[in-house]
């Protein structure tokens, strides 16, 4: 199957076309709006507000706005707002929360932090996303085990809603709030509701390669309770009460720095159309590499945000196909090697069974290719020529 672009003949130019491909272009959005975001840093820092500016506050109204939730609180990371719900839900020692093992490990670090314990959950084969069966066998691992059942944070992974529609009734059933880790999927949809207005509360991150980033580190937290939001705004600034210098609580220092919510608001601006761009290259690399490689599904009830394009090839494939991809300049990168329930600092943690086959069998298959809003179409056609070839070779 060649589509009329992937038919142009071998040229000089071409051939010396090897340069190296970015897997995130991150200066491709920098000289599109570049010279608008350095504007907005150069104000914070004539401001001199460089914490709690204004910009901050302005930021968290129009997330929230984004994502149909009625509060936003803002802070230092993806793992911070992770760790800030766990806190101030009161997650303790002796409760189970309940994590896919196939994942950043950052969704799982976090209940260590509070002294709660981890129980790993398979992944389906589809969606990459928490099984709600392996769930119902991971709650009772932790009951059998004396573990009160807590938390589930289900994880949007690679851009696409997790199932809530099997996974909050089986919360509701079993008592357990629903954190969202959306640090993959801002932005994406289920059932027409956007990511952040799912469940009890949403943690996501603005890490500079996640599909909202800004310049360094950054995170955030959505919700509709504001009774959480009070709670969240004294944990980030250590417990703090009426004022600073009153502490009702042990918190930390977990803001989002001015400079980067005056990144993130210009960001944010043009963020619809980039989901728009990254929905065309994934459905573009769907249909170019359909018949060599097991392509990405998304459930017909989810639109993905595609923070990753991850295909699967028979195991034993993956690693020449990326030596073969990297003597191009074609980056490739495998998200995930090691599920969390095998990784050594997690394997004593309780798992839904004594393996956890489909996230086993994932982590040997899966590949990701670049993926960005700015990918052309010149340059996808350099990267599927490339992976069809290196496979066609063996
Ligand atoms: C990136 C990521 C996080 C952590 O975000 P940071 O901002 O890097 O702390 C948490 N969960 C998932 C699924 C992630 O991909």
């Amino acid at each position: 199957m060649t589509s009329p672009a992937t038919a142009k003949p071998t040229t000089a130019s071409s051939t010396a076309n090897n340069a190296p491909i970015p897997f995130i272009d991150l200066a491709a959005q920098r000289a599109r709006i570049g010279a608008r975001i350095d504007e907005k840093v150069l104000d914070v820092l004539a401001s001199c507000r460089f914490v709690n500016g204004p910009e901050v506050g302005a930021f968290e109204e129009q997330l929230a706005a984004f994502a149909g939730a009625k509060h936003a609180v803002s802070c230092s990371s993806g793992t911070d707002a992770l760790a800030l719900l766990l806190m101030a839900w009161g997650v303790k020692a002796g409760d189970a929360v309940f994590c896919p093992a196939f994942t950043f490990c950052a969704t799982a670090e976090v209940v260590p932090y509070v002294g709660a314990t981890p129980v790993f959950v398979d992944v389906k084969a589809d969606t990459f996303n928490m099984d709600p069966e392996s769930l119902e066998q991971a709650i009772a691992v932790a009951v059998e085990q004396g573990l009160t059942p807590r938390v589930v944070i289900p994880v949007d992974l690679f851009g696409q809603p997790a199932d809530y529609d099997a996974i909050l009734p089986i919360a509701e059933k079993h008592g357990l709030k629903v954190l969202c880790d959306t640090a993959q999927g801002f932005g994406g949809t289920w059932n027409n509701k956007r990511t952040g207005s799912i469940g009890d509360a949403t943690a996501t991150s603005f890490f500079p390669a996640k599909p909202l980033g800004c310049y360094g580190d950054g995170g955030a937290i959505l919700t509709d309770d504001a009774e959480l939001v009070t709670v969240l705004k004294s944990l980030r600034e250590h417990g703090q009460g009426v004022d600073k210098y009153q502490n009702v609580r042990i918190g930390m220092t977990a803001r989002l720095d001015t400079i980067q919510a005056a990144v993130l608001i210009e960001k944010l601006a043009i963020f619809e159309e980039e989901i728009a761009a990254r929905d065309r290259v994934a459905r573009r690399y769907n249909e170019l590499l359909k018949d060599v490689a097991t392509v990405p599904v998304v459930d017909a009830r989810a639109t993905s945000v595609w923070a990753q394009y991850t295909i699967r090839l028979a195991p034993g494939v993956r690693d020449g196909l990326a030596d073969k991809l990297k003597a191009q300049g074609v980056p490739t990168a495998v998200y995930y090697r090691l599920p969390m329930h095998l990784q050594p600092a997690y394997k004593h943690y309780p798992s839904a069974g004594a393996i956890l086959p489909v996230c086993e069998t994932l982590a040997e298959e899966v590949i990701s290719l670049p993926m960005h809003a700015y990918l052309d179409e010149t340059t996808q056609d350099r990267i599927v020529a490339a992976v069809k070839q290196a496979l066609a070779e063996g």
